[in-house]
C-alpha cells in the first residue's frame, strides 16, 4: 500500500511529499517534532503529546499552526488513510521557508507542517521478552533538552554507537550522572527496591511515557524517587528500564557488557510494562 503523508494542508503519497531546500528545518534544524503511539488504530496519550508540542513550539517562538483539536483530527485522518493499527504518528513543524539567514525571517512566513505514520509492533516486541542491552555514552547535546527539537545529531551518533555495539539503546552521561537515553527516559530500581528516575529540568525531555509510568506507579502504591542517578548506580541496580512512546516500558538486562540482576527482565519493569499496556489500551479506547 502507498503510504500517505501530510504536508501543509494536503494528504499525498509519501514519496511525493517534498520540502524546499530553503526550509529552515533542513538548513538550521529550526523546528520541533513530536511522536505519539498508535494502538488498536487509536492515538495513545495524545493530549499530552500535543501539549508538549505546543510548549516546544512556544519555547522557540514558532506559532502553533493548529489547535489540539485540529491536530488530533489530522492525525486521526492520517492514521486511517494508512490503515495503521499499531505504530506511531510523527509530526514535524519548522519555521518555514525563507532566504538563509540565522535570525527569524521577517513577516508572516508560514510554518512547514509534516506528518507521517510508521507501523511498528510495540506490544509483541521480542526485545521486551529477552530484555534490551544498552551502552553508556557521553551526552554531547545542548542545554535545552526539554525542547523537542529536530536537532538530533548527538542522539543519532549515540544510537549509531549503540548499533555498532550490537545493543538497543545508549544511556547518555553528563558530569557523572545519567541524563536520559538517546530516545528514551531512564529508570532504575535499586537493590533496596526504590524506583528512581531523574527529575524534570532543562537537562532532559519531559517524557510523556515517563509521566504516565510515574502516575501508574503512584496508583499501585509503588514508591518512586525523582533524583539524579549516578552512572555507577546503573551497574549496581537490581533493574533498569527505559520508556518512550514507541517502546513503552523496555526492560534492560545489560549495560556496557555488565549483566543486571539475573540477566532477565525484572519484576518491576515487567509489572510497569503490563500496567502501561492496560493504560494505553484504555486510552486508545
Ligand atoms: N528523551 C529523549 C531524548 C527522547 O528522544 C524521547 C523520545 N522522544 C524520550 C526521552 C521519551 O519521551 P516520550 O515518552 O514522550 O516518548
Amino acid at each position: 500500500m502507498t503510504r500517505t503523508a501530510y504536508l501543509n494542508g494536503r494528504f499525498l503519497p509519501l514519496d511525493e511529499a517534498r520540502v524546499p531546500v530553503m526550509d529552515r528545518g533542513f538548513l538550521f534544524a529550526d523546528g520541533i517534532y513530536e511522536v505519539a503511539a498508535v494502538l488498536h488504530g487509536r492515538l495513545v496519550d495524545n493530549a499530552a503529546h500535543l501539549a508538549r508540542l505546543d510548549r516546544s513550539l512556544s519555547e522557540i517562538g514558532i506559532r502553533n499552526p493548529h489547535s489540539a483539536q485540529e491536530w488530533e483530527r489530522l492525525e486521526t485522518e492520517l492514521v486511517e488513510k494508512n490503515g495503521v493499527r499499531e505504530g506511531l504518528v510523527y509530526i514535524q513543524v519548522t519555521r518555514g521557508v525563507a532566504e538563509r539567514d540565522f535570525s527569524f525571517p521577517k513577516g508572516d512566513v508560514p510554518a512547514t507542517v509534516v506528518m507521517f505514520t510508521q507501523e511498528k509492533s510495540i506490544v509483541a516486541n521480542p526485545l521486551a521478552e529477552s530484555g534490551a542491552k544498552a551502552i553508556t555514552v557521553p551526552d554531547l547535546r545542548w542545554k535545552r533538552r526539554d525542547i523537542k527539537s529536530v536537532a538530533l545529531l548527538a542522539q543519532v551518533l549515540a544510537k549509531q554507537q549503540a548499533s555498532e555495539a550490537g545493543v538497543a539503546e545508549a544511556f547518555m552521561i553528563e558530569d557523572g550522572v545519567v541524563t536520559e537515553g538517546s530516545s528514551s527516559t531512564v529508570f532504575i530500581v535499586t537493590k533496596a527496591g526504590a524506583l528512581v528516575t531523574r527529575p524534570l529540568s532543562h537537562a532532559i525531555l519531559p517524557g510523556i511515557t515517563r509521566k504516565a509510568v510515574l502516575a501508574l506507579a503512584e496508583e499501585t502504591g509503588l514508591a518512586f524517587e525523582e533524583r539524579l542517578i549516578n552512572a555507577r548506580e546503573l551497574f549496581e541496580a537490581a533493574e533498569a528500564f527505559y520508556t518512550s512512546a514507541s517502546a513503552f516500558v523496555m526492560p534492560v538486562v545489560e549495560i556496557d557488557g555488565k549483566t543486571l540482576g539475573d540477566g532477565r527482565p525484572g519484576p518491576v519493569a515487567k509489572r510497569l510494562r503490563e500496567l502501561y499496556f492496560a493504560f494505553a489500551a484504555r486510552d486508545a479506547g
